[in-house]
């Protein structure tokens, strides 16, 4: 069989580019070794992400993607495809036998708006019926279906076509249904996967990341609303930007955080993160630790995956991106960070961008796909000391947040970019080496943070600040949104 490009893995980055480069006239095989809908996780999308997937959709004249970009427009034109509204962030600070409360508005709770209204809202994404939708979208654009086979080995040549070789998912037809794909291009879209690791020669660059982290996760029916298990009413003195139901909810507990996502089927991701050398308690302890979470779960019942609640060995890993100059992975294919600040679609998404670019250019210059590696290698080193200083101070709110902060000083600037019609070199600021060193700074400074350093953070970060973040003024709520 021959295709331009072949592309490992119909999850949603898959797909998209998959579409993308059929509907500019290539021929594009689409591999997987499961079929839809499948289970996967990674739900939760933000303001870049959606940013990139309206500027995909403008860019290729597919407004399918531009629709899915926000919540009024997702919700007028697919109502049955699941998704959940998306408000903004927020952080609710659990102690050990008491029900969630706080002294003062703020004390134990941390609101970020991503989105200035419901129609304009991010959304999470029903990752089975959203991926399934989206291969099924580039299967009806003209990309050849290979759902159901797995890749069992690539060849690569200096000159020659890269050579993928698939065999059927189906344990009854296996052995006998072994055949090879020649292509100009091949995209490793396999998520945590990495297929391409398997075959080709790559670096492995995990030992290089300082975060450690494992989870524990599922999806359940009945999970009780947060603002209905606590005191629902308003404070006249404050308003809250969003409830905190339509939003990421992470719940500070122990040494970790439990998220909580929810769908408009009536379902709820669920799941725990927490450093490595801590244990993955079971979720019949958490409950039983701390009463409001006992109260959200009480009726709940786990619904997906198959197999029921997964536990996971280290999420971290990092491979270099180009193995070879028709070889390429896109960023979740090199790279599991972590869920903490949600960043896997848009980065995911960033990666479609740049890859389509370069393949639709015919691009093997080694330039332009070092600076692939190296933009990456950038986003990545950022994003893991942000990342992993916040974990280092999960179990100290204030210092906890600063550590947000950063992240979405850098999240808010990169969105402003995307708004004035621009495209950012790097994601979240990684591109420019004044907030580079702040984040720097930051990190050797946070664990031992007073009020006299957590005030000089402030006023270091006043040029990226244009959310007002980090105001003692606002009880820890910000209204803020890059999106209008
Ligand atoms: C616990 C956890 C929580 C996360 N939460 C978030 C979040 O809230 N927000 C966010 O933005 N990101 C999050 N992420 C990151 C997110 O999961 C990834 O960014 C995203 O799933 C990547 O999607 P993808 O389409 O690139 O790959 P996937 O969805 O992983 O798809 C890869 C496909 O490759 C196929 N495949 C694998 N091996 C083979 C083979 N040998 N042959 C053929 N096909 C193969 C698989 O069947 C699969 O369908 C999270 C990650 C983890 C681990």
């Amino acid at each position: 069989m021959r295709a331009e490009v072949t592309i490992i893995g119909s999850g949603f980055s898959g797909s998209i580019l998959a579409w993308i480069l059929a509907s500019q006239g290539r021929s594009v095989a689409l591999v997987d070794q499961a079929r839809h809908p499948r289970f996967a996780i990674g739900e939760s999308s933000t303001p870049i992400a959606d940013a990139i997937l309206d500027r995909l959709g403008q860019k290729y004249d597919i407004p399918t993607l531009r629709n899915l970009s926000c919540w009024g427009s997702w919700q007028e034109n697919y109502p049955a495809l699941a998704c959940g509204r998306k408000r903004g962030f927020s952080y609710l600070v659990h102690q050990p036998g008491e029900k969630f409360h706080e002294e003062a508005l703020g004390d134990r709770s941390l609101l970020v708006a991503a989105s200035p209204s419901d129609y304009r809202s991010a959304t999470h994404w029903h990752r089975s019926s959203v991926d399934q939708f989206l291969w099924r979208q580039a299967v009806e654009h003209g990309v050849v279906d290979l759902t159901g086979h797995a890749v069992v080995g690539i060849e690569v040549s200096l000159s020659g076509p890269v050579k993928v070789v698939c065999e059927s998912a189906d344990p009854d037809t296996r052995g006998s249904s072994r055949f090879e794909i020649e292509s100009d291009w091949l995209i490793d879209a396999s998520g945590s996967s990495c297929v391409v690791s398997r075959y080709l020669p790559v670096d492995k660059k995990t030992d290089q990341l300082r975060t450690s982290t494992h989870a524990c996760f599922g999806h359940f029916h009945q999970v009780m609303n947060w603002t209905d298990i606590v005191d629902p009413t308003p404070r006249a003195d404050f308003e809250n930007p969003f409830s905190a139901d339509d939003a990421a909810q992470h719940h500070l507990i122990d040494h970790g955080w439990m998220w909580m996502l929810r769908f408009n089927q009536g379902v709820t991701s669920v799941g725990y993160t927490t450093l490595s050398h801590q244990p993955l308690p079971e979720l019949e302890s958490l409950k039983s630790r701390y009463p409001s979470i006992k109260a959200m779960l009480s009726e709940a019942e786990i619904v997906a995956p198959a197999g029921g609640w997964v536990r996971t060995p280290r999420l971290q890993r990092w491979f270099s991106s180009i193995p070879h100059p028709r070889c390429v992975m896109l960023p979740t294919a090199a790279l599991t960070l972590d869920p903490l600040h949600s960043t896997g679609i848009a980065h995911a998404l960033a990666g479609v961008d740049r890859v389509a670019e370069r393949v639709l250019n015919g691009s093997t210059s080694e330039s332009a796909w070092e600076q692939y590696e190296s933009i990456l290698s950038g986003e990545t080193n950022l994003l893991d000391k942000m990342v992993h200083m916040a974990y280092r101070n999960v179990s100290h709110f204030e210092r906890f947040t600063v550590a947000c902060m950063l992240y979405f000083a850098a999240a808010i600037r990169c969105e402003e970019t995307y708004q004035a019609g621009l495209t950012p070199s790097h994601l979240w600021n990684a591109g420019e080496e004044q907030f580079t060193d702040l984040v720097d700074w930051v990190d050797s400074v946070i664990d031992h943070a007073d009020q006299r350093v957590i005030s000089e953070i402030r006023r270091k970060l006043e040029p990226w600040n244009s959310a007002g973040l980090m105001d003692p003024e606002v009880n820890n709520r910000y209204a803020y949104t890059a999106t209008k």
